[in-house]
């Protein structure tokens, strides 16, 4: 069946992969980012395939702007039932070096950005009697030396989810989090680049330490979100799937 979902940060890596595979599994499209020029690779790459996309501008941690695009989405490609809360930051530091302004930015776009996009599109899946959120989380939620901010933003997307199912399952409504590991995208490049090491060799590294002996791609999480995202999927809610090569990052 036809849905319309709704995939946040998707101008690249792991949003732009979901809403390359959500597309691909029929759904109507709309890719969300800061910048909506941003999106236009991601919309042209489902529209080449045949699928239906809208670029759309928006700042999640922004209740207005968010307000804003959930209408045009319903209004442009129909009532958008499928969210996938991907738009996320990084602003690394050790905890004794990190400012008020490296917690509350990772916490804003993260958890709060979360919040407003599923408030927002929860009225649409209750009228709908149907739909899915999923939910980006990390290892890093298991805790993560200079990531305190990131670590409790994505922990806190756990138990965001888990609410979300509970809240909302008598609806059709149905959420979940991915929690995935090292994934080869421009986050983990940017990581490489303030550690001083070249990226293959970041990669490398890290393929090293992760029991399938290989880093992950965004097609990756892609799929998990696919099977989250599915009709298939109406019994499963609430849950955290680890997305990592292995149990751990
Ligand atoms: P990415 O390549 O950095 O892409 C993130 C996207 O989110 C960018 O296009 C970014 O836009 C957008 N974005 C940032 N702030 C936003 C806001 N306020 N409103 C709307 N869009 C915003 O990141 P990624 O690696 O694909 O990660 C995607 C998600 O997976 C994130 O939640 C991340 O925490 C999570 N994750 C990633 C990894 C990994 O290894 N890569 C591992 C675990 C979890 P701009 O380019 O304009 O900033």
């Amino acid at each position: 069946m036809t849905r319309t979902a709704i995939v946040t940060g998707a101008a690249r890596g792991i949003g732009a992969a979901t809403a390359l595979r959500l597309a691909a599994d029929g759904h109507a499209v709309a890719v969300l980012d800061l910048d909506p020029a941003q999106c236009a690779d991601t919309v042209r790459a489902i529209t080449d395939a045949g699928g239906r996309a809208i670029a759309i501008g928006a700042d999640v941690a922004d209740a207005a702007a968010v307000d804003a695009a959930v209408a045009r989405v319903a209004a442009e490609l129909g009532a958008p039932t499928i969210l996938v809360n991907n738009a996320g930051i990084i602003r690394d530091n050790l905890l004794f070096k990190m400012t008020e302004d490296d917690w509350d930015a990772v916490l804003s776009v993260h958890l709060r950005g979360a919040f407003l996009m599923s408030r927002a599109v929860q009225k649409h899946q209750v009228a709908e009697e149907w739909g899915r959120v999923v939910n980006l989380s990390s290892t890093s939620a298991l805790g993560n030396r200079g990531q305190a901010n990131y670590a409790a933003a994505k922990a806190g997307m756990q138990g965001f989810t888990k609410t979300l199912a509970i809240e909302l399952g008598r609806y059709g409504v149905t959420a979940n989090a991915i929690a995935p590991g090292f994934i080869v995208t421009d986050m983990t490049r940017s990581t490489a680049e303030r550690l001083g090491v070249g990226f293959d060799e970041f990669v490398a590294f890290n393929a090293d330490q992760i029991p399938v002996g290989r880093a992950g791609y965004p097609e990756d999480i892609a799929a998990a979100a696919s099977f989250f995202c599915s009709e298939e999927a109406g019994f499963v809610s609430g849950q955290v799937l680890y997305v990592a090569g292995g149990p751990r990052a």
